[in-house]
């Protein structure tokens, strides 16, 4: 059995930023990467709104810089996944995908939100090409062209009303005939004339070619089952976020959408000791540099709960 006194979950920039400040605290934390090494940013191709990089940069690229980071630190960063923590007493008990069990003084939850997909082969093909789930961090690539944003939730509503400030014209495209969304945010889409509702729709097909990326989504009539196309280069899909918990099989409380609940400013969770950062605990932001603080804090955290107990 391995000891830390600081275990890390997660690769994003919440894990990365955790790894580094508590490596910087001498804690010699470990960090496991699980499935996704650096996380969401990347399966995307350009980052514009982290601040320090004024031409932008590469996903890959920049998930790669905090990685080295975080070793220069003497984070111990690890492949493979946690399947299961023991949250019943401290030390905590883990077990890695590998059946390697580590005993940790304290733990940081970085393990983010994943988007929820429709599940088209051709939303797959069209990954980072034209389909995104994240109309802050792609709406600008899209300026002055028509695009589609699916989902009825405040989400889509919130997507379809921001890239109507940047493109030409958007569908919004629901599978019922009324909007989930709250009210107001319900009478921001429905007065804006930039904006025009496919209702009772789902998307059949997102169209296209290797060349030219999206050209094109096929609409299907949840009612009649007759099909229509809409021209679109862009295709945003807001049907909702997944917060990854499920190896903590219930031992944290959640709230009713299934994110970590904190004690916001602090990071700290339902049981001491454990503490949660970045999109997991987060339904409103889901930036990367918010992450990035918040990865921060919980690093932070960790060094003072140490200090106390
Ligand atoms: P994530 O980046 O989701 O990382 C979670 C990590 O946890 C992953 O490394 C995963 O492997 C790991 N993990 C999960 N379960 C386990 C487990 N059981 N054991 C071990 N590890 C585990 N934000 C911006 O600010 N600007 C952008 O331009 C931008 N573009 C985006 C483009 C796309 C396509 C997407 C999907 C998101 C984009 N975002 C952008 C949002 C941004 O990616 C997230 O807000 C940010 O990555 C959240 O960081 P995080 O560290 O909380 O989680
Ligand atoms: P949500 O409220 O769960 O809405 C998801 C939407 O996607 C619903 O309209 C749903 O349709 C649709 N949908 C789900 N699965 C689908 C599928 N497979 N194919 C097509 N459509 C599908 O999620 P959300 O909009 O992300 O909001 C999550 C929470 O955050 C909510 O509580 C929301 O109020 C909150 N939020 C608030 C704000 C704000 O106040 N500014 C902004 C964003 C989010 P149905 O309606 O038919 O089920």
């Amino acid at each position: 059995m391995e000891h830390t006194r600081c275990l890390i979950i997660g690769s994003g920039p919440a894990g990365y930023t955790a790894g580094i400040y508590s490596g910087r605290a001498d804690l010699k934390p470990i960090l496991y990467q699980g499935e996704q090494p650096g996380g969401q940013l990347t399966i995307t191709t350009e980052i514009e709104n982290f601040p320090g990089y004024p031409e932008g940069i590469g996903g890959n690229a920049m998930m790669d810089d905090l990685r080295r980071q975080a070793e220069r630190f003497n984070c111990d960063i690890r492949t493979g996944y946690i399947v299961r923590a023991d949250l019943s007493q401290r030390p905590f008990h883990c077990t890695d995908d590998h059946g390697v069990e580590i005993e940790a003084e304290t733990l940081i939850v970085a393990t983010g939100a994943s988007a929820k997909w429709i599940g088209l082969e051709s939303e797959r093909r069209f990954y980072g090409e034209g389909v995104s789930a994240c109309a802050t961090c792609d709406g600008p690539f899209y300026k002055n062209q028509v695009v589609a944003v699916v989902g009825g939730g405040d989400t889509a509503c919130e997507e379809a009303a921001y890239l109507a400030t940047l493109c030409a014209k958007v569908y919004l495209v629901h599978r019922r005939d009324e909007l989930r969304a709250s009210k107001a945010m319900q009478h921001r889409v429905l007065t804006n004339p930039k904006i025009e509702m496919c209702w009772n729709s789902r998307i059949s097909q997102i169209l296209g070619t290797d060349l030219d990326g999206v050209t094109g989504i096929e609409l299907e009539d949840t009612k009649t089952g007759a099909k229509s196309q809409r021209e679109v280069t862009g295709v945003f899909v807001a049907i909702g976020h997944q917060p990854n918990t499920a190896f903590l099989n219930g031992q944290l409380d959640l709230d009713p959408q299934g994110y970590i609940k904190v004690q916001s400013p602090s990071s700290a969770t339902s049981v001491p000791g454990v503490f949660a950062a970045g999109d997991v605990c987060d339904p409103n932001y889901r930036q990367a540099i918010v992450a990035a603080g918040r990865g921060c804090i919980a690093a932070m955290d960790v060094e003072r709960f140490l200090q106390e107990n």
